[in-house]
Parts: structure tokens; sequence; C-alpha cells
């Protein structure tokens, strides 16, 4: 594996990647890998000529400054994991790398997804993904993008970026959530669990597939309203638990549609997401 910590570097490997007709899959992350992430390097391994995985925690798109600054660090275990899947290029780059001091802040049309769901509870949030994803598909200018359905939103933002940036011709994968024995969705923000906190935090899973379990007859509703108050007794500070349609996320109860529960709780101080596809 290759490690760049330059634009100049990596565009230049990667431009001579390209005139050798190679396939070049991108993985961006924020590292503290797991087996989430090594889920999509696996992927894109298996799809691509070339793997580049990016480790970069970017500044603009947190909301909550304790949050980006208890962000964890493991990379040099990363780079092990990295090496052991068989990734060919890790992009590490320091900050004034991805924005320059002359760094032009774009803003994008996201419409309604923007400020719905984490849209709501992290103002701007999804501005910094799109910054952040925007820099580093000009720099990388991949094939094949790799994303978890884990982030299900986001997944659905850098959609709607791919379009508004004329960058269609990238295949998007969206890879499924790899969970924990006990259900709990793999996330980086796990390490930051209290020991009694990470046995309570499986109750997340629990209340969705309690939801995905009700009976056809009983109205949805009901059982999202259950599950909001099972959590809440648990202990979680719930932002959300709705169901809404899978392809714009709005909420809904129409079984004939893609439908989706999605959460947000804290557990403590530590904001956990998960979703599951109902049907
Ligand atoms: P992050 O490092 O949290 O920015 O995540 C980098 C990529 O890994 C994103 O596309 C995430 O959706 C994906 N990812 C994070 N957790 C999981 C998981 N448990 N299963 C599958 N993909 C995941």
């Amino acid at each position: 594996m290759i490690l760049f910590k330059k634009v100049e570097d990596l565009s230049s490997f990667l431009n001579s990647c390209r005139q050798q007709q190679q396939s070049i899959g991108f993985v961006p992350t924020m590292g503290a890998l797991h087996a989430g992430h090594l889920s999509l390097i696996d992927k894109c391994r298996a799809e691509n000529k070339i793997v580049c995985c990016s480790i970069f925690v970017n500044p603009t798109q947190f909301n909550n400054v304790n949050d980006l600054e208890h962000y964890p660090n493991t990379i040099e275990q990363d780079i092990e994991l990295l090496i052991k899947h068989q990734c060919d290029v890790l992009f590490l780059p320091e900050r004034d790398e991805v924005y320059p001091s002359q760094f032009d802040f774009k803003k994008f049309d996201l419409g309604g997804l923007e400020h719905i769901w984490e849209g709501k509870f992290r103002p701007g949030h999804f501005q910094g993904v799109c910054q952040v994803v925007d820099r580093l598909l000009q720099i990388v200018n991949p094939s094949s993008l790799y994303l978890g359905q884990k982030d299900l939103q986001q997944c659905l933002v850098i959609d709607k970026l791919l379009s508004e940036t004329g960058r269609r011709n990238i295949k998007l994968s969206i890879e499924p959530t790899i969970r924990e024995a006990d259900g709990l969705a793999m996330s980086s923000r796990n390490l930051r669990l209290s020991t009694k906190e990470r046995q309570a935090a499986n109750e997340i899973y629990k209340a969705l597939l309690y939801v995905k379990t009700s009976a056809g007859d009983t109205p949805l509703s009901h059982r999202v309203e259950e599950a909001r108050t099972h959590l809440a007794n648990k202990g979680f500070r719930l932002d959300y638990l709705a169901v809404v349609d899978a392809n714009d996320l709005t909420e809904t109860d129409d079984r004939s549609k893609t439908l989706v529960a999605i959460v947000a709780a804290y557990s403590g101080e530590i904001r956990l997401i998960d979703n599951l596809f109902l049907n």
C-alpha cells in the first residue's frame, strides 16, 4: 500500500493508473476503521484494479466541537488493517491539503434532504459532508464510490451531490450495515461508549427490529410510538425514531412503499444512528 499525504502526489499516481485504463474504486472514511469500513474495502477490492481509501476527520461536518475533538484516532491499526485487506492507496491528508487557504467553500443544493432528520439535528452537517466529498472526488476522480447504508441519509445526499456536480459517471455502491454480534451497528463512535452504555446500546437495533416485525394489521405508528417509549425507558435520549420512504426519507406508513425505520439516539454523550429496511 502506498500512503499519500499530498494531493499533488496522489493525483499524479492516480493519473498514471487512469492512463493505463485501470479502474479506481474509492472508500472515503474518517478512520478508526472497523469491519463496516473493511466490508467497503473488500467490495471495492473485488470490483476494481486500484483500491483507494481516504482517512480524514473532516472538521466542516461536525456541528459539535466535543464530538470532533474526541473523534477516535487509531491510525496505526487502520494502516495495518488496510494492508491486510489489500488496499492499494491510502490518502491521509492534513487539513490544509484538503482545504487550502484560498479554498472556495461551495453551497450545494441538496433539496429537501438537507433539513430533515440528521439535517435538522445537525445543522450544516450535510453541507460539510458535501464539501469534503466534492473535494475528495475532485482529487481522486474514481470510477466507483463505496458508501455504507448505515448512513442512509448521507448516501442519498451524496447521490444528489453526484447529480448536482455532473458526476453521474461515478458508480455509487451502497453496502449493507455491518453489526456487532448483539446487533449494534458498527461505528467508530462505539469506542467512546462506557462498558455499561455499550451493553445497553443494542436496544437501538432491538427497537428497529420491533418496528419491523409489527404484524400487518398493527398500525406502524403504534409500533413506532412503543419503540420510542422503550428506548426512553432504557435511558436513551431520542432525536428521532420514524418510519420513512427509503427514496426520499419522507415520513409515511404506506406499506406499498419501500419503508425504512430510522433512528438517532444518545447514549450518555454519544449519539448513535441506525436504520433498518422493513420490506
Ligand atoms: P465514517 O468513517 O464513519 O465516515 O464512515 C465511512 C464509510 O463507512 C461511510 O460510507 C459509512 O457509511 C461506512 N460505514 C460506517 N459504519 C458502517 C457499518 N457498520 N457498516 C457498513 N458501512 C459502514
